[in-house]
């Protein structure tokens, strides 16, 4: 059971103040009966909940795709930092949506958001070896050698045998530019990965996770709501 004014304004009817006034005015109602009290407790899954004369299309769920932009850091909170979580108009931040996965302060692109632990879940467990793909820029040339290391599953610095991953190789010069698929998604995977092999990534990425690509339309600092057959496509 919820709070009626917090389920409304979980759908996007306001804010809490704003859904208390549409309560008071009476355009509220719970079984066809005229609801008064904003903090009656509601079961929007099993009660008809109409506003203006309209039944709610209640959803319990919100997943959001959002390019990351570097500079903002991947948490729900932080005091010196922007989070990707001030990058969250209200409507959507009332389903208090957590990042799926960390992608660190420079690096951008995809970004899944949700409140549904169960798919998030299923998206980092280190038991289930999601792919990701990144774009990569690295300082050095990237060659065939890399490509053969990497995919034999290249040891850390730190003595860590990494997954194998799947290097493609889009520009091998100075700066090299490459597609990178990782399974795994350690601290700092792809950096220190290159780290191993004395090259330093100085652009990274994120272009997607499993099934899902990054809607490339979503300017950096932007996100969207993944349609109901992305977010199939992602369970
Ligand atoms: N690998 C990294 O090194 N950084 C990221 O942000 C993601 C993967």
């Amino acid at each position: 059971m919820q709070r009626l004014d917090k389920v409304l304004a979980n759908m996007g009817f306001g804010s809490r103040k704003e859904v208390k006034k549409l309560i008071k005015c009476g355009a509220v109602e719970i079984d066809d009966a005229v609801a008064t009290d904003a903090e009656i407790k509601v079961d929007p899954e099993k009660q008809a909940i109409k506003v203006n004369g309209s039944v709610i299309n209640y959803r319990k769920y919100v997943y959001l795709m959002m390019n990351k932009p570097q500079g903002v850091i991947t948490a729900t909170e932080d005091t010196r930092s922007t989070t990707v979580l001030d990058l969250i108009d209200e409507e959507h931040l009332n389903f208090c949506p957590s990042p799926v996965g960390r992608l660190d302060k420079d690096t951008e692109g995809l970004l899944i958001l949700t409140n549904d632990g169960g798919m998030n879940h299923g998206l980092t467990s280190p038991r289930k070896n999601i792919d990701k793909v990144y774009l990569a820029e690295v300082a050095g040339r990237v060659g065939m050698k890399d490509v053969e290391l990497f995919r034999k599953g290249i040891t850390l610095k730190d003595g860590y045998k990494a997954l194998p991953a799947d290097l493609e190789i889009l520009e091998e010069a100075a700066i090299s530019r490459v597609n990178i698929i990782v399974r795994e998604g350690k601290y700092h995977q792809v950096k220190r990965m290159f780290e191993a092999v004395d090259k330093k990534v100085v652009y990274l990425k994120r272009l997607s996770m499993g099934n899902l690509k990054l809607d490339e339309a979503l300017m950096p600092g932007e996100y969207r709501e993944l349609t109901d057959q992305e977010v199939e496509r992602l369970r």
